[in-house]
């Protein structure tokens, strides 16, 4: 392992550490409020294992296949892997075997299938609802005015725990607008909490280019990918 990449990937972690503890700060939030995630797609196994040496435990992963390699090539240490990317109904089963929470259930069909393999492998898995919170039709997700319905209809399926929301916000320069879009995932989630009840707790919001406004927002789970890691592959 080179001590260059140590240094850089230390200095990336250290930095990043302290814009959220400031972040927290100006929204009179507690550091444990805030949990990171490093997104690693894209990212090698090396460089995980250097940033969960620095104290990094949870990973989040946007393809099945990459993740599975990394996943079983890592097994000796207690990463918490999270999948963040779309899910392909064909690839629920391995999913639910690889992955402790899904941030991007995102239609019916696929609660369905999450629901019929977590039950055939008896585990419960943790699931986050993804909001297309800018009716953008490049994105996957669930339209604000659809929410309410669909999270009634997820109180059908006893193996899915719903535990938040998860939002991309439309890309834009302009930090009102992002921060509107977060705005309004924050008040979604209010809105949707008496309904599901306690374990209700995540909002996953906020990427290298707009964290602190998602901070600022009440996001729970930042997900970090290259300001920590660095460029993907
Ligand atoms: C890649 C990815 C991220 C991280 O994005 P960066 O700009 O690299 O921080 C966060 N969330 C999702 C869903 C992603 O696919």
């Amino acid at each position: 392992m080179s001590k260059t990449l140590v240094e850089v990937l230390r200095k990336n972690y250290e930095t990043l550490l302290e814009r959220v503890e400031k972040a927290c700060l100006r929204a009179g939030r507690s550091l444990g409020e805030v949990k990171i995630l490093g997104a690693s797609k894209g990212q090698s196994e090396e460089k995980i294992k250097v940033l969960y040496s620095l104290g990094l435990k949870l990973f989040g992963e946007n393809y099945v296949q990459e993740a599975e390699k990394k996943i079983k090539n890592l097994a000796d240490l207690d990463i918490d892997w999270h999948f963040i990317g779309r899910l392909q109904t064909n690839k629920a089963k391995k999913a639910v075997m690889l992955f402790s929470t899904i941030h991007s259930l995102d239609r019916l069909s696929l609660a369905e299938e999450l629901e019929k393999r977590a039950k055939s492998l008896n585990k419960r898995i943790n699931v986050l609802i993804e909001v297309n919170i800018g009716h953008e039709a490049t994105k996957a997700g669930v339209f604000e005015e659809n929410l309410e319905e669909f999270v009634g209809e997820l109180k059908g399926f006893p193996s899915l725990n719903l535990i938040g929301l998860m939002c991309l916000p439309p890309l834009t320069d302009d930090e009102r607008k992002t921060r509107f879009y977060f705005q309004k995932m924050r008040n979604l989630f209010e809105r949707i909490k008496p309904l599901v009840g306690e374990g209700f707790t995540q909002l996953s919001m906020g990427t290298s280019s707009d964290f602190e406004i998602a901070i600022e927002e009440g996001a729970t789970i930042i997900r970090i990918g290259t300001l920590l890691f660095g460029p993907r592959m």
